[in-house]
């Protein structure tokens, strides 16, 4: 079950020669578990740092990090490894597969640190590249894949192990915005499965699938706004097995639809082209391969 996150007063100061950044500042969150949460700001304003404290990538300066009863700020970097193979998923802008294995090995990744079974492990991992409408696919490298179905991969990567927390830096940073829309629709499925997803964005249509909008300028937050979106909201368009089956990555359905339907009324803009530069180093780290 996904656990309630929060975060209190945290700062995160980088020091580079003689001077000091402050790139997160005094940054206190809760949220809800199986809520969604887009964080906006321009270049610079401490998303992608509060997405590697989030993701237990890197550690605050100073504050408290607790997922559910757990406080996780302090925490050694082998046990930040351990959580953050048990309890978070991640999507990057630059999709981060290990480039020499198929599909269906990237998605197992998690599972192996986790010190599950191959046959487990490989069986997880084609259940989910079947939801996420890549059951054709599975012995594809990144380099025979498109974008789209490179991020989709990702994004099974990001579920394997049943995480509570989904962390989205830019997901559609990189795509058409016709692609963009596919995973927009992932991510409004995960959602509606109850996941806890924090997404990073510069992209009115993707935060406007959230249920939260926070606004960083300079490691503050400047705004905290609620959206609306029950009209259509999350969940608009698909039937409940196709979402239960998001809830897990051990169910056996493979009946949720192929995502590349199209989802007509996203409308919204073309998902911005962002900056590969933007991505922060530490978030670019393939998480799996440190633990
Ligand atoms: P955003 O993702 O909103 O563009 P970042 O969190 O990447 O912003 O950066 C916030 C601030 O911290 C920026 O001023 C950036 O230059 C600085 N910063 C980020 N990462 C590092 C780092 N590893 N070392 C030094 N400064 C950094
Ligand atoms: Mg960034």
């Amino acid at each position: 079950m996904p656990a309630h996150i929060s975060i209190d007063r945290l700062t995160k100061h980088y020091v580079v020669g003689h001077d000091r950044v402050v790139a997160l500042d005094n940054v206190s969150l809760s949220i809800e578990p199986g809520s969604m949460v887009a964080v906006m700001g321009p270049s610079g304003s401490g998303k992608s740092t509060l997405m590697n404290l989030l993701g237990l990538l890197d550690t605050p300066t100073s504050g408290s990090y607790r997922i559910g009863d757990a406080e996780v700020a302090g925490l050694s970097d082998a046990a930040r490894s351990r959580e953050r193979r048990e309890r978070i998923g991640f999507i990057f802008q630059s999709f981060n597969l290990l480039p020499r294995k198929s599909a269906l090995e990237n998605v197992a990744i998690p599972l192996m640190y986790a010190g599950v079974g191959r046959t487990e492990r490989l069986e997880r991992s084609a259940t989910l590249l079947r939801q996420v409408g890549l059951g054709d696919r599975m012995r594809h490298r990144p380099t025979e894949l498109s974008g789209g179905q490179q991020q989709r991969v990702a994004i099974a990567r990001a579920l394997v192990n049943e995480p509570a927390l989904i962390l989205a830096d830019e997901p559609t940073g990189n795509l058409d915005s016709q692609t963009g829309r596919e995973v927009l629709a992932m991510l409004r499925q995960m959602h509606a499965a109850g996941r806890t997803i924090v997404v990073v964005t510069h992209d009115r249509a993707v935060a406007e699938v959230a249920q939260r909008i926070v606004t960083l300028v300079d490691g503050r937050i400047v705004s905290d706004e609620l959206v609306d979106n029950t009209a259509g909201g999350p969940a608009a368009g698909h039937g409940q097995d196709a979402l239960a089956a998001w809830g897990s990555a051990s169910d056996e359905r493979s009946n949720v639809p192929a995502t590349g339907s199209g989802q007509a009324g996203d409308g919204g803009p073309a998902p911005d082209a962002g900056s590969a530069a933007d991505a922060s180093p530490a978030l670019d780290a393939s998480p799996a391969l440190d633990a």
